[in-house]
């Protein structure tokens, strides 16, 4: 043992709780030959150690308070064979206790400081306590309720408060003066009247049920109190479990809420970057023609230009007006009608093509050349269409290709959108779907919300279809879409259910 430790006044405190309450117990056992009928003394101590099992503790910030009835059983030995006997039997209660490491307080297992301090501090209390009930069964008449009450309450606080005080005195030498006594005594006085309750009445009864009935009664009084005890432990590790599931999920909650503030803050710095460039390219113009109205003459592709801004912004609006329509939950508001799926894509084709003849790429189509029915909304099908094809012909530089196929296959229409553009790094593929992600070096490349592919799967899904990428760096991508057909072509109304967006009535139609 390290001998500067014996300077620490913290150790000295120790040793002295240690040994003077060995010493108690040492009284206790010298007494032993006399106790009468021993058979009864070892029956409670066995007990009480036996009870140890189903001590409770809860865990408060400082430390872990315990529930014991080993201890209200060690009381019961005071009145029958003195305080010395009590010591005895609080020291084998915290023997026993050390041996079952009950809770994460408790870890003192392998420690010889704690248990002797533990086992000192209850023996000491114990036979202090033991004393006061003595003299005052002593003082006080028997036959009355108030004889045979109040030592047993009287006993029961001035146990629990001599433990509380060690323990106090302990934690204040060991963390020094930032602990406050009194702010202690307050936050731990919730458990007081459990503790002296289950002490009192536990200790008075068994001590009541001996007095009358001998071993007999110990065992039959014995059980109600260990089930209750156990019934508590049971009570406060459900109570546990739950406010564990408790804090997950609000740990949880408080993950996803984080996660939208970043989701919102990235989009808001999206939205004031990238809109503010096409605004100001537009406003520019606009005064520069106000002002020089004959420069349309000289410089014909500012109209372009102002065309080209404003298309970058209406996609951008249109984004968020689709994110704003795609359910907290995942869920998409649909409006489904059977039409001709060529229809929609000759129309999203022809609102492209200049966005691709205006970087000289070359857009070839296929698959066009029959009817295609499907079940779907017809504004969905037009968005998944424009947003695959304009960003292939966003994210592929001037003069590449992309090429836009239809086929159908088991019921499926499967639409590939290949490009021919800079393709999408290998780490940023499994992410390219989710919302607001864009790739790094593609920002500078193009403008964008990084919500295009995350409204266009959610609406594919909707749909009950599919899409997927393959993509290489350098080389170009490929995203392919997979959505279910209707196998023949349905019966043809003439006054079709029109879906919004712009006029088609010869292609649509209602289901069949
Ligand atoms: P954005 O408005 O940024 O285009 P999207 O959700 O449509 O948002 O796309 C997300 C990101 O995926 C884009 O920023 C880009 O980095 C990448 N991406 C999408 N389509 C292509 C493509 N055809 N080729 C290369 N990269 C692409």
């Amino acid at each position: 043992m390290n001998k500067t430790r014996f300077h620490q006044p913290y150790f000295l405190y120790l040793l002295v709780i240690t040994f003077a309450g060995l010493g108690l117990v040492v009284v206790g056992l010298i007494q032993f030959p006399q106790f009468n009928p021993k058979s009864v003394f070892l029956l409670i101590l066995a007990l009480a150690a036996f009870s140890e099992l189903t001590t409770t503790i809860i865990n408060t910030p400082d430390r872990g308070i315990g529930f014991e009835v080993g201890t209200a059983v060690s009381l019961a030995l005071i009145p029958l064979f003195g305080p010395g006997a009590a010591a005895v039997a609080a020291a084998v209660c915290t023997l026993a206790l050390w041996f079952m490491k009950i809770g994460s307080r408790t870890s003192w297992r392998g420690n010889w400081e704690p248990l002797g301090f533990n086992a000192g501090m209850h023996s000491i209390a114990i036979y202090l306590a033991g004393v006061v009930f003595l003299s005052l069964q002593q003082r006080l008449d028997a036959n009355t309720l108030i004889g045979q009450m109040l030592p047993w309450i009287v006993t029961a606080v001035l146990y629990d408060q001599l433990n509380f005080a060690m323990v106090l005195v302990i934690i204040r030498l060991k963390q020094g003066p930032k602990v406050s006594p009194m702010v202690m005594w307050k936050e731990n006085l919730w458990a007081a009247p459990i503790n002296i309750m289950i002490l009192a009445v536990g200790g008075g009864a068994l001590a009541l049920a001996v007095e009358r009935f001998g071993a007999t009664g110990i065992t039959i009084f014995f059980m109600p109190i260990v089930l209750s005890a156990y019934a508590f432990r049971l009570y406060v590790s459900q109570m546990k479990a739950h406010m564990d599931n408790l804090e997950t999920i609000v740990a949880q909650r408080t993950d996803e809420l984080q996660k939208a503030m970043q989701e919102k803050d990235a989009f808001l710095a999206v939205l004031t970057h990238d809109m503010k460039s096409p605004l100001t390219s537009i406003s520019m113009y606009a005064s520069m023609l106000k002002e020089f109205p004959q420069i349309i003459q000289q410089k014909p592709h500012m109209i372009d230009a102002v065309l080209h801004n404003q298309e970058t912004l209406t996609n951008i609006v249109n984004n968020i007006l689709d994110l704003e329509k795609l359910k907290a939950d995942g869920q998409v508001t649909m409006e489904k009608v059977v039409f001709d799926f060529t229809s929609v894509a000759e129309r999203v084709l022809n609102m492209v093509q200049v966005q691709a003849e205006s970087k000289s790429i070359e857009l070839t189509v296929s698959g066009l050349d029959r009817r295609i029915f499907i079940h779907a909304d017809q504004n969905h099908m037009e968005r998944i269409l424009n947003n695959l094809i304009t960003n292939a012909i966003k994210y592929t530089p001037a003069n590449g290709r992309v090429a836009v196929t239809f086929t159908t296959q088991d019921h499926l229409l499967i639409l590939q959108v290949q490009d021919s553009g800079f393709g999408i790094p290998a780490e940023d593929l499994p992410y390219v779907f989710d919302r607001f992600h864009r790739v790094v070096s593609h920002r500078k490349l193009a403008a964008g919300t990084g919500l295009g592919l995350a409204i266009t799967k959610a609406l594919v899904e909707a749909h009950d279809g599919h899409i997927e990428v393959t993509s290489t760096e350098g080389q170009g991508s490929c995203f392919t879409a997979r959505l279910p057909v209707l196998p023949h072509a349905p019966y043809i109304q003439t006054n079709a259910s029109k879906p919004s967006g712009q006029k088609r009535p010869q292609h649509a139609v209602n289901a069949a």
